[in-house]
């Protein structure tokens, strides 16, 4: 499934091939994703340039001076871009955005993704109803240590649970979540309420530093959006804790220990991570 930081290399991929670009057409060869795809959306985008292409969590904003076009991989969904001619588009091939010079076809086996619009009449696209109520992005410098203190100091659940919920940060999914409080050295169990303002502060880094490590290595693979041979464009940093219980620890070689956090598999060191 697409992380964060893959949904960041998708962008930075198609930016320089969309940005100031008019759209020429948009082909929808299926009615819905996750939601229905808006029937009109080929009139509203024809001849229209796209003024930027933004990300907020996980989804794709593509801004356009009457709204904004959102977008989402979900499950399985990648995008490529053909500057020659496409291929004849395949079964899960449900959409493409003809724009000048560049072919994008977002491609879905398991149709989780979506594709929605947002008209400049209703307002900032922040307050769309997907968007509203995500917490801060990583690299915000206003998701800071204080911000995250402050925020916790409700929340009784494990400091595990209140990252995946997203709320305070986004994109710490299940894989990095693990590998944020192994590199903060943080106890997964810790009820979050209880992380003092310094190790608030290490996590800030830390999810900083694995998200930056994470989009170094999706960096390499840019070409391969450009293209038929590319394949699915999900990657993954190269984890220290996560599916790899039983292994020493790459700090101490303590075994990890793997256990389960409300249905979901999590991975520490319980020497590195004991409180
Ligand atoms: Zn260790």
């Amino acid at each position: 499934m697409p992380e964060l930081p893959e949904v960041e290399v998708t962008r930075r991929a198609l930016a320089p091939h969309v940005e100031g670009r008019a759209v020429r057409r948009l082909a929808l060869r299926t009615r819905s994703l996750r939601w229905p795809i808006p029937a009109r959306l080929p009139q509203i985008l024809a001849g229209q340039t796209v003024l930027g292409l933004e990300r907020r969590g996980k989804y794709l904003l593509w801004k356009f001076t009457r709204g904004t076009m959102i977008s989402h991989l979900g499950m399985s969904g990648s995008w490529r871009v053909h500057l020659k001619a496409a291929p004849a588009p395949g079964a899960h091939d449900h959409v493409d955005l003809e724009l000048d010079g560049a072919l994008l076809r977002l491609t879905d086996p398991r149709r989780f993704g979506a594709l929605l619009w947002h008209p400049a009449s209703r307002g900032d696209v922040a307050n769309h109803v997907l968007l509203a109520r995500l917490g801060a992005e990583p690299f915000d410098p206003r998701f800071d240590a204080r911000r995250l203190y402050s925020e916790t100091r409700g929340r009784s659940a494990a400091i595990k649970q209140v990252l995946l919920a997203g709320d305070i940060v986004v994109g710490v999914g299940n894989i990095y979540a693990s590998e944020c409080l192994f590199r903060a050295g943080i106890n997964p169990k810790m009820p979050a309420r209880r992380l003092g303002l310094a190790r608030c502060a290490a996590l800030v880094d830390a999810i900083r530093e694995v998200f930056t490590a994470a989009i170094g290595v999706g960096g390499s693979t840019l070409r391969n959006f450009v293209g038929i041979d590319g394949g699915s464009g999900y990657f993954m940093l190269d984890a220290r804790v996560y599916d790899r219980a039983g292994q020493p620890c790459t700090v101490c070689g303590t075994r990890i220990r793997k256990i389960v956090q409300s249905a979901r598999a999590t991975y520490y060191c319980p020497h590195c991570q004991k409180r």
